[in-house]
């Protein structure tokens, strides 16, 4: 027998967001956004099962898109924050990988860099994120060095939205218009939309959308849309319950007795813990699901379990609870947590086996 935590990885329900993706932008090219051991779900098998149909994936750095290529991933692989030292660049092009240059420095490396093969590059324009990229007034100069460098192969302009999520907000729209009037006249494919871009802001998907926590099925946007509904889940946190206790009124749980029971209470105890990711900030309250059932978290995360209300329901010792997934999202919990899905998904530790189905 094993410890029953881990992460099921529905790898069905991660291809069926990438063709949601590609259906909400019909004219675009989409790159999975695979950084971060893709959201926490295992980059290499979520890269092997998109790669007959995705038009690319993007990482961070390039050491995830060497463990891509050591994977045997042909595709298209943009680095979204470009090389963060010169001698990449030699890796760069033997491995062809495709560069974000967001910065003078970055920009004075490529220019200056030995390479015999065209690179495909990103060109990074802060539109009023103001994390990386030229400024706009910078871009058509930047753009004209770029396009007079021997090694620079095709160029993509592309920005990042910073309140794309918030749907009412006229700053999206600022921010894509000043995209457009810094590169109006370019004669480059443009990259804008992330994953509630993708969803909810039709106009600026242009050539390449990058969907990332879209593709796990956590949406991102305030105010659900006909597209939001349609994302399924991609991980299910799972446990069990490894023991089960009546207690009557007035006693406390867990660390600290947070929570006070105020009637008898069965309380079922789960090993699920922050040390396997799950997070320590969890409200009394939190949903949770054990054998179908939805319920609440009982007391303070401890580091290897959790407690859980199981008063009248039907369960037993050795129980399936759901920590998110199908029944409980990762967007309830985070908001129980003060947090937001993405947090949840890569703070899955190594303690929690990943297991994939399809
Ligand atoms: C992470 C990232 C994305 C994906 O963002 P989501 O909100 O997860 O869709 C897109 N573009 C860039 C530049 C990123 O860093």
């Amino acid at each position: 027998m094993a410890r029953p935590a881990r992460a099921i990885i529905h790898l069905d329900a991660i291809q069926h967001n990438y063709r949601l993706a590609k259906a909400c932008a019909p004219n675009s090219r989409a790159l999975a956004v695979i950084k971060a051991n893709a959201y926490g779900h295992g980059a290499v098998r979520i890269a092997q099962h998109l790669a007959p149909e995705a038009d690319g994936f993007a990482v961070a750095c390039i050491e995830e898109a060497l463990e891509l290529r050591a994977a045997g991933i042909q595709n298209r692989i943009v680095l979204l924050e470009g090389v963060f030292t010169p001698d990449e660049l030699s890796t760069v092009a033997e491995q062809q990988l495709t560069i974000v240059v967001q910065g003078e420095e970055q920009l004075a490396w490529l220019l200056e860099a030995r390479i015999a093969q065209k690179l495909e590059v990103f060109l990074k324009i802060d539109s009023g994120m103001h994390r990386l990229g030229f400024a706009p007034e910078q871009v058509k100069q930047v753009y004209q060095r770029l396009r007079a460098c021997a090694h620079v192969g095709d160029l993509v302009c592309m920005t990042h939205f910073a309140r794309a999520d918030e749907t009412q907000l006229p700053r999206t729209s600022e921010q894509y218009q000043i995209f457009q009037r810094a590169t109006q006249g370019l004669n480059a494919s443009c990259s804008l939309a992330n994953s509630p871009a993708i969803l909810a802001w039709p106009a600026m998907h242009h050539d390449w959308v990058r969907p990332g926590i879209m593709l796990y099925g956590a949406s991102p946007l305030d105010h659900e849309n006909a597209h939001s509904l349609q994302l399924q889940p991609a991980m299910s946190l799972e446990s069990a319950l490894i023991a089960i206790r009546s207690l009557p009124a007035g006693e406390p749980i867990g660390y600290g007795g947070r929570f006070v029971t105020d009637k008898p209470t069965q309380v079922g105890v789960v090993a699920m813990g922050y040390a396997d990711g799950y997070p320590r900030h969890a409200v009394d309250g939190t949903p949770v699901a054990v054998n179908g059932q939805r319920t609440r978290v009982i007391g303070r995360v401890s580091m290897d379990m959790m407690m859980i209300d199981v008063t009248g329901l039907e369960i037993k010792l050795g129980d399936r609870v759901e920590l998110w997934g199908k029944m409980i999202s990762a967007n309830e919990v985070a908001a129980h947590s003060s947090t937001i899905a993405y947090t949840l998904f890569t703070g899955i530790t190594r303690r929690v086996p990943l297991i994939y189905q399809t």
